[in-house]
């Protein structure tokens, strides 16, 4: 409780201060750090967050204005979550303020309507909104009358086939079997089969489903003991944290799931971190089969209401464990117990924009601050948790086989400056991958094609003058969609129609350059008729169109997926036998010290989707770098030659995980002025006494690798340095140079950066 006469308070600004407010009477010893509060700010009324009390006012400071009242005094936040969200907010130098926003529910009602009568409007606006929760879906029941003797269509059929399996299900269940299941429910409910409910029911994919409960399995021996080391570690004080690197298919979410269950029957609760989670609805079911109901699913496809909703549970302790992306390390978890965060080698963990914070790393720090164990997983740890393991820092719990009697599969790199067109013709087809697809489909196999590249052409290019087609905002050039009938920038989405005629010499005479998905998608087509061919990328997935084609994997439907890196992540099919990475060096080219890293990761992967059913697997890697290290320990199953390896390169060149790097970004509508920002900025980092001595060193600035996007121009330069608070410290002064403003310029500074364009 707060006695003091000012308090310290976050508002939703981008500036990195509190700001120092008055406490009337009325509200001395009300208030707590987390209370929700109304203040004057300038001309603008905003909701803030109590920080903290303060005995005096700020120095210099003539005029201090009194709180305008309290929204919540109730503290918001645990207070276990509140500092730490102080503390990342504080090792990240973004504004406290935002981050507490962001990670807040919306305000209550009534809290809504005082605000309201107080003209609180626009603080009102900078909330969260709040929205009628669901719609109104139609469900079928199953009813207890035979089907036997009536005269049923095929849709019928198959919509109370699945009835019967179910017992219930909505018209959109129904929709993955049937054309129009709303018709279909009504034949069947004239028929006495089913009966048909109206239900509000929120869009969240994971809560139409009924949950199956399931049982757990018995461990064997590997996953028993890294279950075991965990458990004791939990008793103790200041639990620990754990790397779990065990290959595809080795169990580690049993493990996982263990785990939890354990230590729910001692009270705690339960974070789970996964990557882009409509990407791996499997294993969201996973996890409500075993814990039913007390799973708070959270994704960005839910509406704020049902956020919101499950917010309050997990804080009120009527949830206790929470499953979602990188941004469910803010959820409220009551007693935090253990936070897991599985595939913790995903780039998805970082977030790129605004507060650009490393979920997996911020994960490791909660766990710690909560006293609760951290288990990060993955087949393919980064390179910056291996080390951390081989420091001693993490404990590292090993699972080498995979738990059933699947063999991991058999690699096959194919040389592409060796093998070319196929019997196709197709120049990606070769000839062992064409056979292996002939036999794979023989065998009634499914086959997955990773092609990191989506849309039809990746360029257009005149035959006459050789221009490509660029985009008129960034130093890009346009891919061809098909499918859309646009050409389309990937950086701003800017999209035009794809002319007939070359737009610098009028040449009609247009290329296409390269192969996106949906090109392969129509080869595939093509060659191999009849299969079934589907494709999963940024442009099917969309809403719940990754759920759907996965489903439709799943049942066996498509005979071939072919996609994007969306095909790499965790899909566990029985029915797949082959995989196919048609260019294995795409990922290789980027202009980032952690392209090989990555391309290691993509391929053992995708490798790992292969032959995780009855039937062994079969994996091909087509590329023009068939020695590459990443390519060899990918095909090898050689996780410890390859992390060996590079992190000897890392030592060299002092790149992460011994360095750390600070990026900062500028851009500005004129290049000039992108430029020398840049240059301010760096000469005030080379300033700081910490880079005269020689322990931080700064690097550019330099156009970046994208010279322009969205129009506007960007530079960067990098800070880097083994000494962190000395980098920390020189990235405060960039930071500080950038909230006293830089005219029409915009800059950004992110700690341990992971993407480098
Ligand atoms: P990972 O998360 O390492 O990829 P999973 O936990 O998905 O591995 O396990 C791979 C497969 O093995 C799954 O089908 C899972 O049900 C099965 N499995 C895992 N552990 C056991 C076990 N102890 N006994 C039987 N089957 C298991
Ligand atoms: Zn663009």
């Amino acid at each position: 409780m707060i006695r003091s006469p000012y308090v310290e308070v976050a508002l939703p600004v981008p500036l990195r201060r509190r700001f120092t407010y008055r406490v009337p009477e009325e509200l001395r010893g009300h208030l707590e750090p987390g209370s929700r509060v109304a203040v004057q700010f300038g001309r603008r009324k905003l909701a803030g967050f109590v920080l903290a009390g303060r005995d005096e006012p700020p120095e210099g400071v003539k005029r201090i204005l009194a709180l305008a009242g309290c929204l919540e005094p109730e503290p918001v936040f645990p207070r276990e979550l509140f500092d730490f969200l102080v503390a990342a907010a504080g090792y990240y130098l973004h504004p406290i303020g935002e981050v507490l926003r962001a990670a807040a529910p919306a305000l209550p009602k009534e809290a809504l309507s005082r605000l309201r009568k107080r003209g609180f409007l626009e603080a009102q606006e900078a909330l969260p909104g709040r929205q009628q929760a669901g719609r109104l879906t139609l469900f079928a029941h199953r009813t207890e009358l035979s089907s036997e003797g009536l005269r049923l269509g095929p849709s019928q059929h198959a919509a109370l086939a699945v009835l019967d399996a179910r017992g219930e299900a909505s018209a959109g269940d129904l929709r993955a079997h049937v054309k129009s299941p709303q018709s279909v429910m009504r034949r069947l409910e004239a028929h006495g089969l089913i009966t048909l409910e109206r239900r509000r029911v929120t869009r969240d994919p994971f809560n139409l489903e009924t949950i199956v409960r399931d049982q757990a399995p018995t461990l064997n021996a590997r996953q028993a003991q890294a279950v075991r080391c965990v458990l004791d570690a939990a008793e103790g004080e200041g639990a620990g944290g754990f790397l779990l690197h065990g290959v595809t298919g080795s169990g580690k979410t049993e493990v996982y799931l263990h785990i939890i269950a354990a230590l729910r029957e001692r009270g705690v609760g339960a974070l789970v971190m996964v990557p882009e989670i409509a990407l791996t609805p499997q294993l969201v079911s996973r996890f409500r089969a075993r814990f039913g109901d007390e799973v708070a699913v959270l994704h960005s496809g839910l509406r704020p209401t049902e956020r919101d909703e499950a917010w309050r549970k997990l804080r009120s302790g009527e949830l206790h464990i929470a499953i979602g992306a990188r941004s469910a390390l803010f959820a409220p978890v009551h007693d935090l117990g253990v936070v897991i965060v599985d595939e913790e080698h995903d780039s998805s963990f970082k977030q790129e924009e605004g507060f650009r914070y490393q979920g997996r790393d911020m994960a490791l720090w909660r766990a710690h601050r909560a006293g609760a164990v951290c288990v990060l997983g993955s087949a393919t740890p980064s390179l910056e948790a291996y080390h951390l393991a081989q420091s001693g820092k993490l404990h590292l719990l090993e699972l080498p086989e995979r738990a059933t009697d699947a063999e991991l599969p058999k690699v096959e790199v194919v040389d592409l400056a060796r093998h070319r067109g196929g019997p196709s013709g197709h120049p990606l087809l070769t000839a062992p991958l064409h056979h292996a697809i002939e036999e794979c489909l023989a065998a009634d196999g499914q086959a997955i094609l990773f092609l990191n590249r989506r849309g039809f052409a990746p360029s257009v290019r005149c035959s006459s003058c050789g221009h490509v087609q660029q985009c008129p905002a960034c130093s890009v050039s346009l891919t061809e969609h098909r499918r859309a009938g646009v050409l389309r920038c990937h950086y701003c989405d800017f999209a035009t129609p794809p002319g007939t005629s070359c737009v610098s010499c009028g040449g009609v005479g247009l290329e296409r350059m390269g192969l996106g998905t949906e090109r392969l998608e129509d080869s595939l087509a093509e060659v191999f008729a009849p299969a079934r061919i589907a494709r999963l990328d940024r442009d099917t997935a969309a809403g719940r169109g990754a759920l759907a084609v996965l489903d439709r994997l799943r049942r066996h439907e498509v005979d071939i997926l072919v996609g994007t890196q969306m095909v790499t992540k965790g899909h566990d099919i029985p029915g797949v036998t082959l995989v196919g990475v048609m260019l294995a060096d795409q990922s290789l080219a980027f202009p980032d010290f952690r392209a090989a890293e990555r391309t290691f990761q993509l391929l053992a992967q995708v490798a790992g989707r292969a032959g995780r059913g009855d039937s062994p697997g079969r994996v091909i890697f087509q590329t023009y770098q068939p020695q590459h290290p990443a390519v060899q320990r990918a095909a090898a199953h050689d996780y410890l030659g390859f992390y060996e390896d590079e992190i000897e390169a890392r030592r060299e060149l002092d790149y992460a995980p011994f360095a750390r790097l600070v990026s900062v970004r500028v851009d500005a509508g004129d290049e000039d002025l992108a430029r020398q920002v840049a240059e301010r900025l760096a000469s005030i980092a080379l300033a700081h006494p910490a880079s005269r001595s020689g322990q931080v060193s700064v690097l550019g600035p330099a156009p970046a690798p994208i010279a322009r996007v969205r129009g506007r121009f960007r530079y960067r330069l990098m800070l880097r340095s083994s000494n962190r608070p000395q980098l920390r410290s020189v990235a405060a002064s960039i930071a500080d140079a950038i909230d006293g403003g830089l005219g029409s310029a915009r800059a950004s500074v992110d700690i341990d950066p992971v993407s480098m364009l």
